[in-house]
């Protein structure tokens, strides 16, 4: 091992003992208590859990958006002090600039990565990102004129313009009919495989984390419950996972976890 490999921080993102409180002046809710994770370079983590168990919040930490309550959150083992180019972010809500087109969107985020580029330079790799998610013949659009699911490739293009290496996704397919969905999960499967991307993708789909993940953080409400490996190679098709045993293994162990916290609420209802 070189000098340089030596000094580089074992994972990418570490998540250490954090936990984080919603506070006003009356209030606070404890949202997340004592999670750890670790993730490495290059990773594909899914974080699947219901609604209200704290994967917005947990993704609003890694985004530098929320400060940790306590514990503390490294990535390439330095603290996080606040949102930064080194992590591109996108969510379920169409977060596009209505005012600019499909390119224009795509060209800041190439300025935001702030690359000393010439115009020609980057008209030019605005125009490869637009491409990438097969959005060419629409590239002069505004976002008010395209689809959901446009405007997620869209909003996909511009997160990977950044050309940070960290991708967050927070349920970005959520409000997507399910064909579409499923061409948009295999081509950001494909896209950050060939960008060698560090993912953490949030969804409440069993099967579009098994799809997806390298690893299937599962939470409850406020913590990590379990963390699964996908053992499966890439790329994965849908069609071709269904029925192998690895597929179906998972697929069960995923949805008992679910079921058990379900079941877990109605307990505790009726013992109120
Ligand atoms: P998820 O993304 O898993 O649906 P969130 O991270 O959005 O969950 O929310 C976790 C918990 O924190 C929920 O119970 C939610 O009601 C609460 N919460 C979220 N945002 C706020 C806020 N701004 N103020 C108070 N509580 C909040
Ligand atoms: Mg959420």
């Amino acid at each position: 091992m070189s000098e340089h490999q030596e000094t580089q921080a074992a994972y990418k993102i570490e998540v250490r003992n954090v936990s984080f409180d919603y506070e006003d002046k009356k209030t606070k809710f404890a949202a997340l208590r004592s999670v750890d994770l670790k993730i490495r370079e290059g990773e594909f983590i899914c974080i699947l859990g219901a609604s209200g168990c704290g994967k917005s919040t947990l993704l609003s930490l890694l985004a530098g958006l929320h400060k940790p309550s306590a514990g503390e959150i490294l990535l390439d083992g330095r603290h996080v002090k606040g949102p930064g180019t080194d992590r591109a972010v996108v969510f379920q809500q169409y977060s596009l600039f209505p005012w600019l087109t499909v390119k224009g969107n795509v060209l800041f985020g190439i300025r935001q990565s702030g690359r000393k580029l010439g115009r020609a330079q980057r008209m030019e790799l605005a125009e490869s990102y637009v491409e990438s998610v097969g959005l060419s013949g629409a590239k002069d659009r505004y976002p008010s004129q395209l689809s959901g699911g446009m405007k997620q490739r869209v909003a996909v293009a511009r997160a990977l313009a950044l050309e940070s290496d960290v991708l967050l996704m927070d349920e970005p397919f959520g409000a997507i009919d399910p064909r579409l969905r499923l061409e948009l999960q295999e081509l950001v499967s494909k896209l950050c495989a060939e960008h060698k991307k560090t993912v953490v993708f949030i969804t409440h789909d069993v099967d579009e984390a098994i799809l997806l993940a390298d690893r299937i953080v599962v939470m409850e409400p406020g913590r990590i419950r379990s963390i699964l490996k996908v053992r499966l190679p890439h790329p994965r098709v849908r069609e071709e996972l269904a029925g192998t045993e690895e597929y179906e293994k998972l697929h069960r162990q995923l949805i008992s976890a679910f079921y058990d916290q379900v079941e877990e609420e109605i307990d505790a209802e009726v013992a109120l």
